[in-house]
């Protein structure tokens, strides 16, 4: 089996000015600093990615966009192109967010398009997949999570997916406080990589990093991360307090 590096994103959403940003990338640089084989990306709100990106540019941390623009320039009005981002430092762009998906609507096919585009403007990639509630209740998981990992690596060819990570993202964990149940998402995590086996075979499957991300904390990441599939995690609400990202980092870490 592959051996995968563990990879740990901090999703900041719709959080942290200028200061309060610059403060918290500069304690996650320090730390990276001496955090050996880990990889950690940042995810600022968009106007602050270039005060980030000052203080993370020398170091090994990614600085990455909470979302972007499929379209490479024109009238779209608010929205922001993967080479403006590329221009401002980003390396890896979140897409199908469930926020972006059930708060503002995005569709499978639009999730898709920006997915290929960032591929083809040569940044990293975490595509989010999970299922609501009531998905889960009515035993729709695999079904959702697989047909939102096929829709959303459509038409990637074999030699891109290094550029991609999965996040297994459970609507119903993200911000509640519920955190899956380490061996229901151990569960999801084999549907996804099973996705990735039908689309491309073994490899790369077996080497794509799969993320956990629904209220991950410093207390329950270990437990996580010890199932064979989990691959590291992205985080939200606690990706804004140093010590418990840096814990979390920690916990990935082994
Ligand atoms: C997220 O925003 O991707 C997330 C998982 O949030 P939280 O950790 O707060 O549940």
């Amino acid at each position: 089996m592959a051996m995968r590096r563990p990879y740990v994103g901090g999703n900041w959403k719709m959080n942290l000015h200028a200061t309060d940003a610059t403060a918290l990338a500069g304690a996650v640089v320090e730390s990276a600093a001496t955090a050996k084989n880990i990889d950690v990306a940042i995810f600022p709100a968009f106007p602050y990615l270039t005060h980030v990106d000052r203080v993370v540019s020398d170091s090994p941390v990614k600085l990455g966009a909470q979302d972007c623009y499929h379209q490479p320039n024109g009238a779209f009005t608010g929205e922001v192109s993967l080479s403006m981002l590329r221009d401002v430092g980003v390396g890896v762009v979140l897409v199908g967010h469930s926020e972006r998906r059930h708060v503002l609507g995005e569709s499978d096919v639009l999730i898709n398009d920006k997915l290929c585009a960032a591929i083809e403007t040569g940044l990293e990639v975490v595509l989010c997949v999970g299922e609501t509630l009531k998905q889960r209740e009515m035993k729709q998981t695999n079904n959702i999570i697989a047909a939102q990992t096929c829709y959303g690596l459509a038409g990637v060819r074999r030699e891109q997916m290094p550029q991609v990570t999965l996040a297994y993202e459970p609507v119903w964990a993200i911000g509640t406080g519920k955190t899956a149940k380490p061996q229901d998402a151990q569960e999801a995590h084999v549907v996804i990589r099973k996705t990735l086996t039908a689309m491309w075979g073994d490899d790369p499957a077996q080497s794509t990093r799969i993320q956990y991300g629904g209220s991950v904390k410093p207390d329950n990441a270990a437990d996580l991360i010890a199932q064979p599939d989990i691959d590291g995690f992205l985080v939200g609400g606690a990706s804004l307090s140093t010590n418990d990202f840096l814990a979390i980092v920690e916990s990935a870490t082994g």
